[in-house]
């Protein structure tokens, strides 16, 4: 079992304002449901995101992973937190999941809706339980050469 990272009162608001103004610059022309991340890294430097939608679908990128690899890009590579700000206080798709458990798979989750009140905070293990990351590739390598 994993715990989530703890976070202070004034770091927990600082990340969903920080989310709620990514989510000011989102690109949703088709969807018109526009994300918000800021994502907390070891260091302590904030990185944010929002999703960009593209005519093409499936060039189309979440506002968490815009957020985790403008971090991963700048050098970071062990994520503590994130918030996410939707009108319905939505929590990430499964991709991002994947992705940000990466880089932080004891991290926190934060939910929160447009304005800022927190629906939800926990683990990623809680939204991604048993997943599959560097450690467990790294066991199963070692496993097939023995
Ligand atoms: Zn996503």
């Amino acid at each position: 079992m994993t715990t989530a990272t703890p976070l202070s009162d004034e770091q927990r608001r600082a990340l969903v304002i920080a989310a709620q103004a990514a989510r000011a610059q989102a690109y949703v022309p088709y969807s018109e449901y526009p994300v918000g991340a800021a994502l907390l890294t070891a260091s302590g430097q904030v990185f944010t995101g929002c999703n960009i939608e593209i005519a093409s679908f499936g060039a189309t990128c979440c506002g968490e992973r815009t957020a985790a690899f403008k971090a991963v890009s700048e050098g970071e590579r062990d994520f503590r937190a994130v918030a996410v700000v939707t009108s319905n206080a939505a929590a990430p798709c499964g991709i991002c999941r994947q992705v940000l458990y990466e880089f932080g798979p004891d991290m926190t989750v934060i939910l929160a809706g447009d304005d800022g009140a927190i629906a939800w905070e926990g683990s990623l293990a809680d939204l991604l339980p048993l997943g599959f990351g560097p450690k467990k590739l790294a066991e199963g390598q070692r496993a097939a050469q023995t």
